[in-house]
């Protein structure tokens, strides 16, 4: 039996059921199984390696297998291989030290499309279960041995249109007894999908207990009026700036510090210039606390878009810094291998020696 995916509460339920103890037994097959892959139910054995079965139980952690990946520069990009053949893509980005952030799919392909994405030139293939989430988590630190710090949820997929198992993942994720990352070091990125994101703020407010109101938001806004946005983002004809703006104004995350952000690609001739400055600052309008991250567009392959010079970034950034928004230009760590922002799922079926 595979346990990953069980919550404590589950597994309480199966030791009670097994006649193998209680809280105690149930806590620590919980955290041996997501803190070190294995799954002995409360007898550890030095000998044992970690996704083995466990002695005589018959429970197991069974990680899908890697299938590909590649290193640059202290990044590295892995696929895991799913029981029906697809593939996930995850990337480990190096903080420097010991730890790491892990940026994290949320689905294979996505129906969104928008103009400059890899994965959108896909369409949506299907969603990851919570067990598949896990495992790119689990993957990193125990195959590749590299501590996460900071989970983003800016893979494959549009996070909120897997609501359920991205939460179901990220509750354990964040329990104490598992992986104990807190709520804080985890982003969301969303197309802006304003049905998930009134879905959180009611979660949110409805689980306080909970912390969902410490996860933070990252928008992927990449255009600043309706026009625009809807040419580079077809999601922006079914959920307008105005509306989107609404529902961010509703959530818990509006106005804290360092909880809500705008991810803004900077594509040569589209996104950049004075223009589109402004219609940026006058969004913002209202935010208190937003933080604008500038992301030079990484050219794909066949994408058609530029990324503009360092002058007209720096240009853009300071006409942002003037209007007194907090703002940051992201350096795209890993832009060979593909694994910058929106740039996954480019080459799912090909050989993963190429990638
Ligand atoms: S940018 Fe995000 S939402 Fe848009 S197509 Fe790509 S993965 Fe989907």
């Amino acid at each position: 039996m595979n346990l990953l995916g069980y919550t404590y509460e589950d597994i309480l339920a199966l030791v009670k059921e097994n006649k193998m103890g209680g809280r105690e037994e149930a806590k620590k097959l919980f955290s041996d199984l997501y803190g070190e892959g294995r799954c002995e139910a409360g007898r550890k054995q030095a000998s044992s390696s970690p996704m083995q079965p466990g002695p005589g139980n018959g429970f197991v952690c069974d990680l899908p297998p890697v299938s590909g990946s590649i290193e640059e520069g202290g990044t590295i990009k892995f696929l895991l291989k799913l029981e029906d053949g697809l593939e996930t893509e995850s990337i480990i980005l190096p903080m420097g030290g010991r730890y790491n952030t892990l940026c994290i799919s949320s689905q294979i392909g996505c129906r969104w499309s928008c103009a400059f994405c890899e994965t959108g030139k896909m369409g949506l293939i299907r969603n990851l279960t919570k067990v598949e989430i896990l495992a790119q988590l689990m993957t990193a630190e125990l195959v590749y041995k590299k501590p996460i710090r900071n989970i983003v949820f800016m893979g494959m997929g549009e996070a909120f249109d897997n609501f359920d198992n991205v939460l179901g993942a990220i509750d354990i994720f964040t329990h104490p007894w598992a992986m104990n990352i807190p709520k804080k070091s985890i982003c969301i990125s969303t197309v802006g999908n304003v049905q998930g994101i009134s879905r959180l703020t009611e979660l949110a407010r409805k689980e306080r207990d909970k912390n969902y109101h410490k996860l933070h938001l990252a928008v992927s806004l990449n255009g600043a009026d309706d026009a625009a946005r809807s040419h580079l983002m077809p999601v922006n004809r079914r959920w307008p700036l105005a509306e989107l703006k609404e529902s961010l104004m509703e959530t818990e995350q509006f106005g804290r510090k360092d909880l809500l952000y705008f991810e803004y690609i900077m594509i040569k001739g589209v996104t950049d210039g004075e223009e589109n400055g402004r219609k940026l600052i006058d969004f913002a309008k209202g935010f208190p606390k937003i933080t604008v991250n500038l992301i030079p567009f990484n050219p794909g392959r066949d994408s058609g878009f530029e990324k503009p010079t360092a002058e007209e970034l720096e240009r853009f950034h300071e006409q942002l810094l003037t209007a007194g928004i907090r703002v940051f230009t992201r350096n795209s760590q890993g832009e060979r291998i593909m694994a910058a922002c929106g740039q996954l799922g480019n080459r799912k079926s090909e050989n993963t020696d190429k990638m």
